[in-house]
């Protein structure tokens, strides 16, 4: 199926979002995939192997690249014509030498909110919403819930992570928190803000603003009335 093409690779749900696959795995090449009783091994170029145990409730599914997918599966890997999807919380380990270290799991039982502020401050120009996106700092925030846990607690995603006051930043945490505790038991995500650039805030009717963020050039949605803070000029 997909052996011997590079992939691109998405973990849709936030509980494989944790994992940091996407970023470990994406555009590699996959060179094989064993199957050794419910194990399967899919062996990625530099020496990188991912385990997927399916347990009971797990499967895979190969369909055409681009098929709409009803839910949120773990894990997408999508060649050029096909993609093979999982679904449906397995085991998923990356075994490789050497795995950077992450910082305190956002869906962690209860978080470690104190040591995720002092990592969000540690570079002093860092604006908040690119900050919010580095898995060494804080890990399992995406773009999405950035934006909808920054809305949810009035701050500007341009505004100097330095500048956030202790409980400005807890206030985003905690929201992050909830809002992807909700998403993974209810299996929806809510939008308010994300993707919703020109339409009316949901609070103040001001039009949501959208500009690209950060090193990776992530799409930051904040509006700018009661998001407060700074704007992209001054950031
Ligand atoms: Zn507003």
């Amino acid at each position: 199926m997909l052996v011997g093409e590079r992939v691109e690779v998405e973990t849709p749900h936030p509980r494989a979002a944790v994992k940091q696959l996407a970023q470990r795995l994406d555009g590699r090449r996959l060179l094989g995939v064993e199957a050794a009783g419910k194990n399967l091994l899919l062996r990625f170029e530099d020496g990188i192997v991912l385990r997927s145990h399916l347990r009971m409730s797990g499967r895979w599914q190969v369909h055409a690249r681009g098929s709409k997918l009803v839910g949120r599966p773990w894990l997408v890997l999508r060649g050029a014509e096909r993609e093979g999807v999982l679904w449906n919380g397995p085991v998923l380990e990356l075994d490789d030498r050497a795995v950077r270290r992450l910082g305190p799991d956002i869906l962690a039982q209860p978080p470690d909110l104190e040591a995720m502020i002092a990592n969000l401050r540690r570079d002093h120009r860092r604006a908040i919403g690119d900050a919010l996106l580095d898995q060494r700092l804080v890990a399992g925030i995406g773009n999405l819930w950035k934006a909808e846990a920054l809305w949810e607690a009035g701050v500007s995603p341009w505004q100097p992570a330095v500048e956030v006051s202790d409980e400005e930043l807890r206030a985003v945490l905690q929201a992050a928190h909830e809002l992807m505790t909700t998403s993974v038991e209810t299996r929806r995500e809510r939008r308010l803000v994300y993707n919703r650039a020109g339409r009316g805030c949901r609070r103040c009717g001001t039009p949501i603003e959208a500009r690209g963020q950060g090193e990776a050039n992530r799409t930051a949605y904040w509006c700018p009335s009661c998001q407060a803070g700074e704007g992209p000029e001054t950031a």
